[in-house]
């Protein structure tokens, strides 16, 4: 099956009950035993397994290709199982540019639990190879980056700490249908369902999906229901349901963001857009390798610091002013102010989440909102 096939059937099956198209949501918390003492049909308690959650779980999965899945109450439930598979003492590499809110946990929380941290330029492959060590055993790329739109080159870092023996993580979340890590060597990918699957700004999710039914997953899935963070059946249903039309939603999201990007890479006031799409990007030519599409995320830089950024957002009428990313509306976002102490984000920088509106709609406001 073809992706769009894919994202519509997966996970869906007539209720055999009723004849539903539209799978029920299955909110009882316990099942019924069958008379003998076993569990026949599957479910026992809703933290184990829930209908819902399964039906979630091999969706993403065959969409992404993988073997397995667990999902997660959120993207950061997600993250947090996958480095509690490791032992104090292990070492992780991770990308520099990761998502603020991953590099927060493995600093405030990992580094505590004994896990040795090393925050690296994945786009530089010899700066991954020089983190190597002995006790290495993950790596945690993401690509494109948070807000800087880096690309990491997901084949070359999956061959180069393979060799090495280290376990391989792409966090997916800003290019689900874009860029298949699997197919590029990833072991496991992460995905913030809050983002595209949910697509509407009003679910919270995660989901990690492996590549193997193995031992690690198997390590996963017991930190999912022994660890108990969850997502409830209705947020399950949610996001299976935004799944339905994720690959038109990426293509379109796409379309509009290449063109904002065009429009902002010309305009006086902006001194940097920072989108792979763009042939000046200095990660274009990966990009285009690994990446059918560019995404619908971008960053642009102005001068003035962090005065000029904030008059620019306070001036649009069509984006609002918002965290997050991945909804149909679209996002303006002061990153530095929201990451506040410690961000490694330029004070001139917004970034935007571009949503299904109209381009030229979306352009005229940030010309005005740049005067
Ligand atoms: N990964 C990426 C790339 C993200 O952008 C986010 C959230 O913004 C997360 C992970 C965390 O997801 P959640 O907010 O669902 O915990």
């Amino acid at each position: 099956m073809k992706i769009e096939t894919l994202a519509v059937h997966a996970g869906h099956t007539i209720d055999p009950a009723t004849g539903a198209v539209s799978s029920p949501i299955h909110l009882s918390t316990t099942f019924e035993r069958d008379a003998e003492g076993t569990y026949s049909r599957g479910f026992m308690y809703t933290r184990n397994n829930n209908p819902n959650r399964e039906a979630l779980e091999q969706g993403v999965s065959a969409l992404e290709g993988g073997a397995a899945a667990a999902a997660f109450a959120s993207g950061t439930g997600g993250s947090m199982s996958i480095f509690q598979v490791l032992a104090p003492g292990d070492h992780v590499i991770a990308h520099v540019d990761a998502y603020y809110g991953t590099s927060r946990l493995l600093r405030e929380i990992f580094r505590r639990w004994g896990l040795d941290i090393s925050f690296v330029d994945m786009s530089d492959l010899r700066a991954v190879e020089n983190a190597l060590r002995s006790k290495t055993k993950l790596a945690w790329m993401e690509t494109p980056s948070n807000p800087l739109l880096k690309i990491v080159d997901l084949a070359a870092v999956a061959r180069l700490v393979h060799a090495a023996g280290v376990i391989c993580v792409c966090d997916n979340t800003w290019a689900p249908i874009l860029q298949r890590p699997f197919d590029l060597g990833a072991d496991l990918i992460l995905h913030s369902t809050t983002k595209y699957f949910g697509g509407h700004c009003d679910v919270l999710g995660g989901i990690v999906v492996s590549k193997t039914a193995d031992d690690l997953f198997q390590r996963i899935r017991s930190t999912q229901y022994e660890g108990g963070a969850v997502p409830s059946p209705f947020d399950c249903w949610l996001i299976l349901r935004g799944m339905r039309t994720l690959p038109w939603r990426m293509r379109a999201h796409s379309e509009n963001a290449m063109r904002v990007a065009d429009f902002l890479a010309r305009h006086p006031k902006v001194t940097h857009a920072h989108y792979p799409g763009l042939p000046s990007h200095p990660g274009h030519d990966i990009a285009t390798k690994q990446m059918s599409m560019f995404g619908g995320m971008l960053s642009f830089e102005v001068n003035g610091g962090r005065e000029a950024a904030m008059s620019a957002a306070a001036k649009t009428k069509i984006f609002t002013r918002a965290t997050s990313l991945g909804g149909v509306e679209s996002l303006i976002e002061h990153r530095a102010s929201i990451e506040g102490a410690g961000t490694t984000s330029p004070e001139g920088l917004l970034r935007l989440s571009i949503g299904l509106e109209n381009a030229e709609d979306l352009i005229e406001d940030l010309d005005q909102a740049l005067g």
